[in-house]
């Protein structure tokens, strides 16, 4: 152990260790069966762990272009072309980042001056507060309104001032699994309109939207291209979160900005995953059919609960699941998460986590990226309490 004398003036001061961390380490601690960090617990394909194989053996294995491997950002212009109707150039649009965690902080370092405000939406992915507040940043919260969890862009209208730099928006959403409408973007672009607000859109769970509903993305909004920042995650899409590898696309004035940033954060990511995805993702299937894998998964998790004590909320996107436990027990979420977890042997996350007051719906998010055999054995264990 090393001592340090430092009196230190911590920039996060109230901020702790990560809930999903918290609560996977407790998981394992009890041997619970763990639904809270998103993350699948079943193997992605072989053929991309072949092409990635293929490309370190090939050689391919120094520092890649600072913006991305170029078959990754061509594959990654066609498929956002063919799915949102406009074609990013992969020259100057399109960038490779080392998941969507290190593009929104980067995004958010290449925009917000110290003293900006950022109009995030609450509940909120935790990252996105701690990002703006380390550099130097102040978040604004709007409400996703309780139990349905959709904007109130009245609300959102009211918050906007002369030093709003930037809108997170996440859709579809975590960890509610709500969605947001074209008629939602709409009403972004008008009270974003002759701002010079930069919105940034945090779309990883892209592909994963059920019940025939088609993902709203703000790269196929027209207006809201023209202003936008759009992320997605391959870790979401290909079942591989320890990758670690994401994108963001946008206008080239705004992405050269973030390039700017990007290249003295992390200068570029891995080569061989580049170019094993890039091979991997020429099939199209392999995103378009993760809508029907997930909602099949969602609603075998559903129909396990049905018995129980849990009132399931609607789940329109994503692959988390809220649930209220009011029928079961009083305890806030926090100590209910970690009864659940220590008591019944399934691992959730408390949903105030997502709060910066720590608001307490009583509801915990499970997630179901999981084998039909691990929903099963907690269905099992929920029903019984
Ligand atoms: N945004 C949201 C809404 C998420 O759920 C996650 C977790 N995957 C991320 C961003 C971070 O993604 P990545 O693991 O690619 O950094
Ligand atoms: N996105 C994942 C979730 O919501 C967690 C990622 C992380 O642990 N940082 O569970």
């Amino acid at each position: 152990m090393v001592h340090s004398p430092l009196a230190i003036d911590s920039k996060l001061a109230t901020v702790g260790t990560t809930i999903f961390t918290v609560m996977s380490k407790l998981a394992t601690e009890c041997g619970a069966l763990n639904l809270a960090q998103g993350f699948p617990d079943f193997q992605a394909e072989p053929e991309l762990f072949d092409a990635t194989l293929a490309a370190m053996r090939s050689g391919r294995n120094q520092y890649p272009p600072m913006t991305g491997v170029p078959e990754l950002r061509a594959a990654i212009g066609e498929k956002v072309a063919a799915l949102y109707g406009v074609y990013y150039d992969p020259e100057d649009e399109i960038t490779v980042t080392a998941g969507a965690t290190q593009a929104l902080f980067t995004a958010l370092a290449a925009f917000v001056r110290s003293g900006d405000e950022v109009i995030v939406f609450a509940p909120a992915y935790d990252s996105y507060v701690p990002a703006i507040e380390t550099v130097g940043g102040r978040a604004v919260h709007a409400e996703l309104v309780f139990p349905d969890y959709k904007p109130d862009w009245d609300a959102v209208r009211a918050l906007v001032t002369p030093r709003t730099r930037m809108i997170i928006v996440n859709s579809p959403h975590n960890p509610t699994g709500s969605l947001l409408e074209v008629a939602d973007l709409d009403a972004l672009a008008e009270l974003t309109r002759d701002t010079g607000i930069v919105v940034l859109s945090d779309e990883v769970y892209e592909h994963i939207v059920f019940d025939g509903a088609q993902h709203a993305s703000v790269a196929a909004h027209a207006e809201l291209a023209t202003r936008s920042l759009v992320v997605s995650s391959f870790g979401k899409t290909y079942h591989i979160t320890g990758w670690k590898i994401g994108y963001v696309v946008g206008p080239a004035a705004l992405v050269g900005e973030f390039r700017k940033v990007h290249q003295f954060n992390v200068f570029t990511v891995n080569t061989p995953c580049q170019i094993g995805i890039a091979e991997y993702m020429r099939d199209a299937s392999r995103h378009l059919r993760l809508a029907a894998f997930y909602e099949h998964k969602r609603d075998f998790f559903r129909n396990e609960l049905r018995a129980s004590r849990f009132d399931l909320l609607p789940c329109r996107g994503s692959y988390f699941q809220l649930a209220r436990y009011s029928g079961i027990s009083e305890r806030p979420d926090v100590d209910f998460a970690q009864w659940l977890t220590r008591e019944v042997g399934v691992a959730v996350i408390p949903v105030s986590a997502f709060y910066a007051d720590a608001r307490d719906d009583h509801v915990v998010r499970f997630c179901f990226a999981k084998q039909e055999a691990t929903l099963a054995a907690a269905g099992e264990k929920l029903r019984r309490i």
